[in-house]
């Protein structure tokens, strides 16, 4: 196996800072990746989370002026991942989320934020750090996409390039007045480069000049290459099919393991199914609901956005209250959800609860202890939820899109549905209710569910095999 060196570029990475599923992957791929003969190093901003947290720190460049202030690149190391961390306190040194104000907008200088963490992983794919010139400089999401465009118009000899998209739906885009300030020469701006309506897409950027783009999962990567799906950037996506493809996430089977897990009530292994019942009764009486082994309890772990279909779940409701189920939801976002989750669940004492917030304990009790998971996404690149699901015999009940399609069988490992409307939802509701009072009928779903192959290790193989065939092409080319 010849030896491979990348360096990821991600905004966020698990356990150091997390909005979302990039820090899990961002986390996980790196650790995995091992196996494979593939040496990853990370370059992420230095947050206040992220200077707090490292370790071994070393200074390996310093200017007086970097995008506007003083800045340092350092070298270090946390929960076995191998660090850069670009440490420019006038556009990092910000608390809470990376990307928005205590308000919940976005920080106004996010351009030149990420930018300035695209440029130094360039610089360092040029060779900035002696000690780790990478093969491959691996991009994800719209933060890191301007890391291939700087490569591209730099000129000079370079690392291949990977683009990953999470999620189509953030395309970082801003005005072109940017694009003088941070470096990038003005024969950038035109369709063929960085320019898109206008303005300036990161992510654009990316998908534009990367040598390869991948997404989390083989029917997403066909759903962004329609029109709909591809959110502006479908022509592009169908121009470069032939660079293009899907790798499934897999989960940290280590920190999703019911087995050791230190957050629920019962440890269980898939042989000691029945177990569950005592995380059932915990989460039940964690948040209210009445005491009822028999009732179907449904849980949901998420955003509250407009992605999540989560509307068509309140829709749903008439089945659920109707059906006898119980329902668990954790999640914090869309203000409007919100509220009609807390009125719905003070309308339904018992029987619905809804916790407002991001908590990642309750999130494994909920794993743990409700029957069935529900991921209603009208659309979803991977989806992580439903994999932690099938890891803890919580039945997915899922729409058919993106990774979801990808990631459990109908009728077999849970339920899916489609188109994604509420009646569906509602239709898929009442057939895993159907099974659910079938108890050998439910085992199986739980133990198929159990049998699958949720790990990175497979996963990560198809990442090791993309860099060497990319660096192999550039090398012949
Ligand atoms: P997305 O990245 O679109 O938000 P994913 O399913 O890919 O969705 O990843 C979401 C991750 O965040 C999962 O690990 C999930 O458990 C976690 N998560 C989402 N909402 C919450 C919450 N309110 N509390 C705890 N964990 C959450």
């Amino acid at each position: 196996m010849t030896p491979v060196r990348v360096l990821a570029v991600a905004s966020e990475v698990y356990p150091i800072i997390k909005t979302g599923g990039l820090a899990d992957v961002a986390g996980a791929l790196p650790i995995a990746l091992k196996a494979h003969g593939v040496e990853m190093r990370t370059l992420m901003p230095g947050y206040p989370d992220v200077m707090r947290l490292l370790s071994g720190a070393e200074e390996i460049r310093r200017w007086p002026d970097y995008f506007g202030g003083p800045g340092r690149l350092l070298a270090g190391a946390r929960d076995g991942l191998d660090l850069f961390v670009l440490d420019v306190p006038h556009l990092y040194e910000r608390p809470g989320n990376p990307y928005v104000t205590a308000d919940g907008v976005d920080w106004p200088d996010n351009g030149v934020r990420f930018a300035a963490l695209s440029r130094i992983a360039a610089d360092i794919g040029h060779g900035l750090v002696p000690a780790f010139v990478p093969d491959v400089v691996h991009a994800h999401d719209w933060q890191a996409g301007l890391a291939p465009a700087y490569l591209h118009y730099d000129n000079r000899p370079r690392p291949g390039t990977v683009m990953t998209i999470h999620n189509m739906a953030y395309q970082g885009k801003f005005s072109r007045e940017l694009v003088g300030s941070i470096g990038l020469p003005w024969d950038s701006f035109n369709v063929d480069g960085v320019e898109y309506f206008g303005g300036i897409s990161f992510l654009k950027a990316g998908l534009q000049l990367a040598d390869r783009i991948t997404t989390v999962s083989p029917t997403y990567a066909r759903e962004i290459q329609s029109d709909e799906g591809g959110m502006g950037f479908g022509g592009l996506l169908r121009e470069r099919a032939s660079v293009l493809s899907g790798i499934l996430n897999g989960i940290d089977i280590s920190v999703w393991n019911p087995h050791t897990d230190p957050h629920i009530a019962y440890r269980f292994s898939a042989e000691e199914l029945p177990f569950r019942s005592a995380n059932k009764a915990a989460l039940q009486q964690r948040l209210g609901l009445d005491p009822r082994p028999d009732a179907l309890l449904l849980g949901v772990i998420s955003r509250l956005s407009w992605q999540k279909g989560l509307d068509l779940l309140l829709k749903a409701m008439p089945t659920i209250l109707g059906d006898g189920m119980q329902l668990a939801l954790l999640g914090s976002g869309d203000a409007e959800l919100q509220d009609r989750y807390q009125g719905t669940a003070r309308g339904h004492p018992g029987r619905i609860a809804a916790v407002i917030g991001y908590d990642e304990a309750l999130a494994h009790l909920i794993q743990a202890g409700s029957d069935a998971l529900l991921v209603p996404s009208r659309f979803e690149p991977c989806g992580l939820t439903q994999l932690c699901a099938l890891r803890y015999g919580a039945v997915p009940i899922v729409s058919r899109v993106g990774g979801l399609a990808d990631t459990v069988t109908d009728a077999a490992t849970g339920f899916t549905f489609g188109p994604v409307t509420s009646e569906n939802l509602s239709a898929a509701l009442a057939r895993a209710s159907l099974a659910f009072h079938d108890k050998p009928a439910w085992r199986q779903l739980q133990l198929a569910g159990l049998a699958t192959d949720v790990s990175w290790r497979n996963r990560a193989g198809e990442y090791a095999t993309l860099y060497r065939d990319l660096v192999a092409s550039r090398r012949t080319a």
